[in-house]
């Protein structure tokens, strides 16, 4: 474990992951937002394992919210359908013993009957080549492993967002 400045590790994860699907193809579009608490205390953890579960969960995130069926609102303007621009937030907070790190995105949302399935491993709802469904499970496992909680919040229709907690230990 090495002290890690968990903004930073997120802006890059983010970062990273953006450029990498819009190298990959050209008509990638999606916005992205780093809200990152200026006072984060650096905590140790083991860098390169919270890097991929903030990638899993980046990832995920932009598939979303860009390639699953996409989040659709009414325009009152003109009664017609518009669709929703991707968006991939991120953003950091400390309480009196956590870091919690969020990564929420304005996809189509998590079905109740889903969202204990997706932690197993292997489960995957992307077609063959597009996922291994061994991303969550891994990073539930890296994020308890630090003595953390790997938590989501979905709501079908309107986005998803996973919660990264981490104890900070004195
Ligand atoms: P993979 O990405 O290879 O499918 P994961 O373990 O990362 O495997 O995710 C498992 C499944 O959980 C995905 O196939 C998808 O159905 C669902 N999922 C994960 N993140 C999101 C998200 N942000 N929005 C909607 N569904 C998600
Ligand atoms: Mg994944």
């Amino acid at each position: 474990k090495e002290l890690t400045d968990l903004n930073q590790l997120a802006d890059e994860c983010l970062r990273l992951s953006f450029h990498g699907l819009r190298a990959k193809d050209k008509s990638f579009n999606a916005d992205f937002k780093a809200e990152l608490d200026p006072d984060l205390p650096q905590i140790e953890v083991v860098s390169q394992d919270i890097g991929r579960v903030l990638l899993n969960l980046i990832n995920n995130a932009f598939y979303a919210c860009t390639e699953q069926i996409p989040n659709q609102i009414a325009d009152s303007k003109n009664g017609s359908i518009a669709e929703l621009k991707p968006l991939v937030k991120i953003s950091t907070q400390k309480t009196k013993n956590e870091i919690i790190i969020t990564v929420k995105d304005n996809g189509p949302g998590i079905p109740e009957s889903l969202k204990d399935k997706i932690f197993q491993p292997f489960f995957t709802t992307k077609p063959a080549g597009k996922g291994t469904g061994l991303g969550l499970s891994l990073s539930y496992d890296i994020v308890k492993a630090h003595g953390g909680e790997l938590k989501l919040e979905s709501k079908v229709g309107s986005g998803t967002s996973f919660f990264i907690h981490l104890p900070i230990l004195s």
